[in-house]
């Protein structure tokens, strides 16, 4: 673990301010994202999204996948919007080819693997003609991994001893099939379906007229890999009927032979607690991706909706000798802490005179790997705890390195007791668009689930210009601090009491709040929640 990042050669190092066009570096990754659960993505994927300047994703890629993109790399969004317009195949291409060709690393991310029906061949032939250098980087696909999360193999001794991909797409009404029905009824092995929900009794009818045997086990995987996979086991004849009664939707896959009845007895997801649930979370990218991990281990389905993002401010370097006393009220204030330090050609031994205050067992843990146990940190993960466990602590100068904007709680506190207190904004957090499809997914998720005030004020911003776009002509008097538009099933979860204070402040309601004001404390309050619920 922790390796770092290593660039493809020949480009430059990831962040760092202005890049000249370096035309060498054009080039173009078509690269697999695995079918959905994100420890299925490559290795070799992971390090190009690390790197890449610009990412084009599809919808379904697993959920934390752009977690590790540089800060300011470009995530565009050229999929098909759930049941809504699609961008265009040409246009994407166009992009792809504009921006390589000026000198930028893409990568063109897909869900499974690229040359899969994932139209990754098209796209290469268009880099090739454009003289454009590319790389391919297969993925899981999602014909072979549905079916093993559910138990089949699919092949199998004695069962199978060949496997066929077949897209069940491509017969929309008065189109021409383009299916050869007996060849695949005769084919001596197991029938793997894509993209073939809607068409199902169109499929098993035609394979059965053909003269595949209608007793023969059939198998239909929803969202294979991913917290909420389905599985549901038939055979040819009544796998059509059996997932319309089960509600199947796409994306899934069909598996035909005898293979899939071994399901029953190769399955081995346990069920989990919060299996079927949607849980939205609202941090930042880069730190929310353990919450979202943690979430996925107990079966939520996590809905991204990153509102904010976390930007350094670049300052002086510092020099801690005048501290006594070094506050740091998050993980991110900790990292600020260090840049500047760094800075000054100082490490973690110029803190040694200095006592360490701490809010939050994820600073503590950030501090932690740094070397720097807290001297002092209170068991409630609030600004106003701190002020009380600093009470006896002598102090004659603090150092407070946090947030552009922050509650003044802890510097008035400390300055009302004649402790001299240096403020250092060290970042900001900025707010991050959401994409349409982000935003709905969040709005009727099951649990919304809110880390700091940032969270809610930026997510109710991203949603009420959502709003303000639909209702663009309406002449109604705007809205202000109506929070419309969250499902009314949907429950907003809050790390703690300040958080609380403003989703309360903005209409919004409450209905879970963390004991623990970290992490850890959330999920347990979601937790309990969705377990008595
Ligand atoms: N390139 C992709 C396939 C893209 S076509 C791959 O190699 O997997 C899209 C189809 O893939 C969906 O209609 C569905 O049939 C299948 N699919 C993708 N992700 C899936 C998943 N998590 N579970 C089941 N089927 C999935």
């Amino acid at each position: 673990m922790g390796a770092p990042e290593r660039p493809p050669a020949g480009s430059t190092a990831p962040g760092g301010g202005e890049r000249p066009p370096d035309r060498t570096r054009g080039r173009v990754y078509l690269v697999g994202a695995g079918p959905g659960d994100p420890g299925l993505l490559t290795a070799r994927a992971l390090e190009l999204i690390a790197v890449a300047d610009i990412v084009l994703y599809d919808r379904l890629i697993p959920a934390r996948a752009l977690d590790g993109a540089r800060e300011d790399a470009e995530l565009v969004f050229v999929g098909k919007e759930g049941g809504g317009a699609s961008v265009p195949q040409e246009l994407t291409e166009t992009v792809m080819l504009e921006r390589a060709q000026k000198g930028s690393m893409v990568v063109r991310l897909k869900g499974g693997d690229p040359f899969v029906f994932g139209r990754g061949g098209e796209e290469a032939l268009a880099l090739r003609r454009a003289g454009i250098p590319y790389e391919v980087v297969p993925g899981v696909t999602a014909g072979v991994a549905a079916p093993a999360y559910a138990g089949i193999p699919v092949t199998h001794r004695g069962l199978a001893s060949a496997v066929a991909l077949i897209t069940g797409h491509g017969r929309a009404e008065g189109e021409q099939e383009d299916l050869d029905w007996p060849a695949l009824a005769v084919f001596p092995g197991t029938l793997v379906l894509y993209m073939a929900v809607r068409s199902l009794a169109h499929i098993t009818e035609s394979l059965i007229s053909a003269g595949r045997p209608a007793s023969e086990p059939a198998a239909i995987v929803q969202a294979g890999t991913l917290p909420d996979q389905r599985t549901v086991t038939a055979t040819l004849g009544t796998i059509a009927g059996a997932a319309e009664d089960a509600h199947i939707r796409a994306p899934a896959i069909i598996v035909v032979g005898a293979v899939a009845a071994l399901a029953e007895e190769l399955s081995w997801r346990s069920p989990r607690a919060l299996e079927g649930r949607t849980v939205a979370v609202t941090r930042a990218r880069a730190q929310g991706s353990e919450l979202s991990r943690r979430l996925e281990e107990l079966g939520a389905r996590v809905a991204q909706a990153p509102v904010i993002r976390i930007r350094a401010l670049p300052g002086p370097p510092l020099d801690p000798a005048p501290y006594d006393l070094v506050c740091l009220t998050s993980p991110n204030a900790v990292d600020g802490l260090f840049e500047r330090l760094a800075a000054g050609g100082h490490d973690a031994r110029a803190l040694a005179g200095a006592r360490i205050a701490a809010i939050g067992q994820t600073t503590a843990r950030a501090l932690a790997r740094r070397g720097i146990t807290a001297d002092i940190l209170p068991e409630r993960a609030v600004a106003e705890a701190l002020v009380e466990a600093l009470a006896d602590v002598p102090a004659s100068r603090a150092l407070l390195p946090r947030a552009l904007e922050a509650r003044d709680v802890l510097p008035e506190a400390l300055r009302a007791r004649g402790v001299e207190v240096d403020v250092l904004a060290v970042y900001e957090t900025i707010v991050e668009p959401l994409s349409p499809a982000a935003l709905a997914a969040a709005r009727q998720a099951d649990y919304i689930t809110f880390t700091s005030s940032s969270t809610v004020r930026f997510f109710l911003q991203a949603m009420r210009a959502a709003n303000d776009a639909v209702n663009h002509d309406a002449a109604a008097s705007p809205d202000e601090g109506t929070p419309v538009g969250l499902a009314p099933t949907t429950r907003v979860v809050s790390i703690g009491p300040v958080t609380s204070e403003t989703l309360r402040e903005n209409g919004l309601e409450v209905h879970v709040e963390a004991e623990r004001h970290d992490i850890d404390g959330l999920i347990e309050a979601l937790l309990a929640d969705a377990v008595a619920g």
